[in-house]
C-alpha cells in the first residue's frame, strides 16, 4: 500500500505494525547489516535504548543528567586510545557526524594558528572516507586526494608532495574502509609535524576493535595517540564497538582542542545555546544504550567479541581462498575482502544480493568487501561461503542474468 497523503481517518495500531512486519520480513539481509552486535547484546541495547529513546539530549552540554552519563562514556571511550592524561571526546550520531566535527575544529583551530591562509586545504588518502569530501565541502575547505602506494596504502611521499602553503592538516585511516588497510600513520604524522599541521585519524570502522586485538598480541601498526602528531580520532561506536545507531566518536589530544568545536551563541533572546555539537533536540537513547552495551562488556567481553570476529574472518579468508577464482586479502581484520582473478566479481555480487547478501564493492581494483557482523556464527559463515561458491559457479556458467556493479 502507498500512502501519499496523511489518512483522513486514523488507522488501527495492528493494521499499521503488521504492514510494517511484512517490509521488514521482505527486506531481511544476511550477514554485514552492517555491523550488527552479538544477539543478546543487541536485545539488551534495544531495551535500554528504548527506556531513555524519549528523553531529550539538548542540555547534556550542561551537565545535566543526560550530561553525566554522555561525559562517563566519552572517558570509557578515551582511555581506549593511549591518550595523554587530559583528551576529551565529543558523542556524535556517527562516523559521517565525527567527520564533519573533525574538518570544522580543523578549520577554525587554522584560523587561529595559520590565519595568513584564506583558501585552507586538506590532504587526505583517495582511499579515505567521502565524508571528508562532503565536510570539506560543506565547511568551505578545499580537499586534496593524494594518490596511494602499490600496496593500496595512503603515500606518505605523494601526500606530502601535495602539501603546499594552504594544508592545514593531513588525514589518515585506520583503517581505511575500501581495503581494510592501515595508512602509516606514523609517517603521516611526520609530516603533520613537519608542516605543524593538524592530524586526524579516521578509525570509525576499527577504533573499537584495535585495542581489543592489541590485548589479543594482534599486531598492528601504530596508530592511535601514541603518534604525537594525531590531535583528532574519528571512531563509531554503531560499526564494532556492538553499539545501537546512532553512536559515534570523535576524540580530541587535550580538553584544549574542544574550543575549536565548541560554538556557542548567545544572539538570540534565550542567551546562550551551548549544544554538544552539530544537533539540537536529539534522542537520550543511544547514549545510554552505549554507556549500557560498554559497561556490559566491559574489556573481556570486547575481547571475546574479537576473538570471535578472528575466528569468522579466518573461516571466511580459508573458505574465499578455496574457491577457483577468487582470493582473499590478507588486511586487518575488517572490512574482509576478496578479489578474482578469473570470475566477474560484479556478478557475483548480484547473484549474493539476489540471495540477500549484503556486501559492498570497490571499483578501483575490483573487490568485494565483507562488513562482517559481531553477530554472524559460523553458520551464517558456512551459508555464505556455500552461497558464493554457487554464485560463482553460476557466473562462470554465464547463468546470472542480473546486472551487476562493484559500486559502493
Ligand atoms: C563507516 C565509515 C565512516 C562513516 O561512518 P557513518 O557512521 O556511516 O556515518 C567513515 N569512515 C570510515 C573508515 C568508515 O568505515
Amino acid at each position: 500500500m502507498q500512502f501519499k497523503t496523511l489518512p483522513k481517518v486514523g488507522r488501527s495500531e495492528s493494521e499499521i505494525e503488521l504492514e510494517l512486519d511484512l517490509i521488514l520480513q521482505d527486506n531481511e539481509l544476511r550477514m554485514g547489516k552492517v555491523f550488527q552486535p552479538p544477539k543478546g547484546v543487541e536485545d539488551f541495547s534495544k531495551r535500554i535504548f528504548a527506556k531513555f529513546m524519549s528523553e531529550n539530549a539538548i542540555k547534556s552540554q550542561r551537565g545535566d543528567w543526560i550530561g553525566e552519563i554522555e561525559k562517563q562514556v566519552i572517558q570509557m571511550c578515551v582511555g581506549l586510545f593511549n591518550a595523554p592524561g587530559d583528551a576529551s571526546g565529543t558523542f556524535t550520531s556517527g562516523g559521517s557526524e565525527s567527520i564533519y566535527t573533525a574538518v570544522h575544529a580543523i578549520r577554525e583551530w587554522a584560523k587561529t594558528h595559520k590565519p595568513h591562509i584564506t583558501e585552507p586545504e586538506i590532504v587526505v588518502p583517495y582511499s579515505a572516507h567521502p565524508t571528508f569530501t562532503k565536510g570539506c565541502h560543506y565547511f568551505g575547505l578545499k580537499e586534496v586526494r593524494a594518490g596511494l602506494d602499490e600496496t593500496w596504502r595512503a603515500s606518505p611521499e605523494l601526500m606530502d608532495a601535495a602539501v603546499t602553503k594552504n594544508t592545514i592538516a593531513v588525514v589518515a585511516s585506520a583503517p581505511c574502509f575500501p581495503y581494510g588497510l592501515y595508512d602509516p600513520v606514523q609517517e603521516i604524522g611526520d609530516i603533520a609535524t613537519r608542516h605543524d599541521l593538524w592530524m586526524h585519524v579516521d578509525a570509525c570502522v576499527g577504533g573499537y576493535l584495535a585495542p581489543f586485538l592489541e590485548e589479543l598480541n594482534i599486531g598492528l601498526p601504530r596508530w592511535d595517540f601514541r603518534v604525537g602528531a594525531v590531535q583528532s580520532i574519528s571512531a563509531d561506536l554503531h560499526k564494532l564497538g556492538c553499539c545501537l545507531k546512532p553512536a559515534s566518536t570523535v576524540l580530541w589530544r587535550s580538553e584544549q582542542l574542544l574550543q575549536y568545536h565548541h560554538f556557542h551563541p548567545s544572539n538570540w533572546p534565550c542567551g546562550t545555546y551551548d549544544m554538544v555539537g552539530f544537533a539540537g533536540s536529539r534522542t537520550a537513547g543511544p547514549i545510554f544504550a552505549a554507556w549500557a552495551t560498554l559497561q556490559h562488556l566491559g574489556v573481556n567481553g570486547f575481547v571475546r567479541v574479537a576473538e570471535e570476529l578472528l575466528i569468522r574472518k579466518k573461516e571466511l579468508f580459508d573458505g574465499i581462498n578455496e574457491i577457483e577464482g577468487l582470493k582473499c586479502w590478507d588486511n586487518h581484520l575488517v572490512p574482509v575482502v576478496f578479489e578474482a582473478t578469473s570470475v566477474d566479481l560484479a556478478k557475483v555480487k548480484a547473484e549474493m544480493s539476489n540471495r540477500k547478501w549484503n556486501l559492498y564493492g570497490t571499483q578501483e581494483p575490483p573487490l568485494i568487501n565483507i562488513c562482517l557482523d559481531p553477530a554472524s556464527d559460523d553458520n551464517v559463515v558456512d551459508e555464505f561461503l556455500s552461497d558464493l561458491s554457487d554464485a560463482v559457479r553460476l557466473t562462470r556458467q554465464g547463468s546470472v542474468l542480473t546486472k551487476g556493479s562493484l559500486s559502493y
